[in-house]
């Protein structure tokens, strides 16, 4: 079926001596992997669009569940390329491969949109840690592993958060703390914000380095306990801290 999607190209493989293949979340199929025939030459008018971070639209020939072929496209943006910055690079290849990964378990359509919302607000300069915790918190739920937190992970009882732990899965009560993390408690009300809030309309980013560095390190540890993504990127990622 000949047709045109609007999508992010994740990554690029190379495919015999000429081709490429790009791994493409896109607004109407989700990850779909397309073949584009000749890019690797320097003359194919297919190069300039098999560019991980890219955004464009493809004219493609469809075949669900199989490669489809890449006819013509362009470019609405490349992410990442307005920036010398490194680690601004850095941020948007780590959010990249943590989507492909979750496409790969979950392939939900909502994920496109969480991830160019995402990544067009890091671009726009805002927090680019904040933005990934809250991509991150949201995508746990399209890996069915969202986390419990209006009941203490040790005494599994409703109580107020004293303490979090990311290998715990959670909030520890006072009665039950031993060395945790201990947290304010205001902390159901910022995690809630950071699971519900619409990334498109987040406007100002307001909280302390340390609740972020809590939230950081609770997400690093909740992702390595419980999911089985493993992210090549986070390590080029961790230099930067
Ligand atoms: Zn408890």
């Amino acid at each position: 079926m000949q047709t045109e999607v609007e999508g992010i190209v994740l990554k690029e493989t190379p495919y015999s001596e000429t081709s490429k293949i790009i791994q493409v979340l896109t607004k109407e199929y989700g990850l779909i992997s397309i073949i584009a025939k000749g890019a690797s030459s320097i003359k194919s008018s297919l190069r300039g669009l098999t560019i991980p971070f890219l955004y464009g639209k493809f004219s493609i020939s469809y075949k669900e569940n199989k490669l489809s072929i890449l006819k013509t496209g362009s470019i609405i943006k490349l992410y990442g390329s307005k920036t010398k910055d490194l680690k601004l690079y850095a941020y948007i290849s780590y959010l990249s491969e943590l989507s492909y990964n979750v496409l790969k378990e979950n392939n939900n359509l909502e994920i496109f949109e969480i991830l160019k919302n995402g990544l067009d607000k890091i671009e726009d300069g805002f927090n680019p840690e904040v933005i990934k915790n809250i991509i991150e918190f949201k995508y746990l739920d399209y890996l069915g592993i969202t986390p419990n937190f209006d009941i203490c992970q040790k005494c599994n009882q409703i109580k107020d958060p004293y303490a979090i732990d990311g290998k715990i899965g959670g909030f520890i009560c006072f009665d039950c703390y031993t060395n945790e993390i201990k947290v304010s408690s205001n902390y159901k009300k910022i995690i809630n914000r950071f699971q519900n809030v619409d990334i498109k309309e987040i406007k100002e980013i307001k909280l302390s380095k340390e609740d972020q560095n809590i939230i950081n390190n609770f997400l690093d540890e909740y992702y390595e306990k419980f999911s089985a993504i493993y992210i090549n990127s986070k390590k080029f990622l961790n230099t930067f801290k």
